[in-house]
């Protein structure tokens, strides 16, 4: 802001003549005041503007050179160093003409500058505006991170898997099409909860092996089946992601994994990998 101050008080280029008065004071010597009478300068150039469109007619006084005049006078301190130079050292005698050219010259200088401090004003605002939106947007998405944790937030059931059968598929292990979704990995490996709530059940069942139930907090039961051991009982509160058993092959398996289904308030099973894609998760 400052440099534009700076830039507005610069000296005028030289060959534009300014005619001045015996023993006048130069324009390089700004004053806030008027030399003879101790007023401010604002009202006398204001006055001197509406000599100069009276005198002078419509060449250089038109209707943006009152615009101009306008803002001049709401900005005193752009007015010392033209009013003091041009306006104390004109006479009576002066040619009209020239005093309208710098009247002309100084008003559009200064309505330039002012047309540069609204582009000035206009950047800031944009820039304070893009800071605001930023900060709306953090805003969301830290709530977004609040409701997912609120929401109970889904997690893999164990790591370095691969998916070996579907839910729905048929075949020879099973005595009606798969119930659960089957993630294949070395035995032992820890298997989590997939999201917060409790042990119900824990134990051998049949071809599921040692199995564990979890229901959760929206009543979803979560069965865990073929483990090599199973990690809590009955009553226990879980965690999403806390480990619960190992991975194994007990019950009726052709190699090592674990065995998911997700049953709603404990009903029939659905699809896991439907459940844990409309959970976020990518199984
Ligand atoms: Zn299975």
């Amino acid at each position: 802001m400052g440099n534009h101050r700076a830039q507005r008080r610069a000296p005028r280029p030289a060959g534009i003549v300014t005619p001045r008065a015996p023993g006048g004071r130069r324009r390089a010597t700004p004053a806030p005041k008027h030399p003879l009478t101790g007023l401010p300068m604002v009202p006398t150039v204001a006055g001197a503007v509406a000599v100069a469109v009276a005198a002078g007619g419509a060449a250089t006084a038109g209707a943006g050179k009152a615009d101009a005049v306008q803002q001049v006078q709401s900005d005193p301190a752009s007015m010392q160093a033209p009013a003091f130079s041009e306006f104390d050292t004109l006479g009576m005698g002066a040619d009209l003409d020239q005093r309208q050219q710098a009247i002309s010259r100084d008003s559009e200088r200064d309505a330039l500058q002012d047309a540069a401090d609204t582009r000035l004003q206009s950047a800031v605002e944009s820039q304070a505006r893009q800071r605001n939106a930023a900060l709306t947007n953090l805003a969301r998405s830290a709530e977004t991170q609040a409701a997912k944790i609120k929401k109970n937030a889904w997690h893999l059931p164990t790591t370095g898997y691969h998916l070996t059968a579907r839910f729905g598929n048929s075949g020879g292990l099973w005595s009606h099409n798969h119930t659960g979704l089957d993630f294949a990995t070395a035995t032992g490996t820890p298997i989590t909860a997939v999201a917060n709530g409790v042990i119900t059940e824990t134990g051998y069942d049949g071809s599921y092996g040692n199995k564990t139930v979890e229901r959760l907090e929206d009543g979803t039961e979560i069965w865990y089946a073929h483990q090599s051991e199973i990690d809590v009982k009955p009553g226990d509160r879980v965690i999403g992601g806390q480990q619960i058993g190992h991975v194994g092959s007990t019950g009726n398996v052709t190699g090592p994994h674990v065995h998911v289904e997700v049953r709603p308030g404990g009903g029939d099973p659905v699809d896991p990998y439907t459940a844990m894609i409309y959970h976020g998760l990518q199984p």
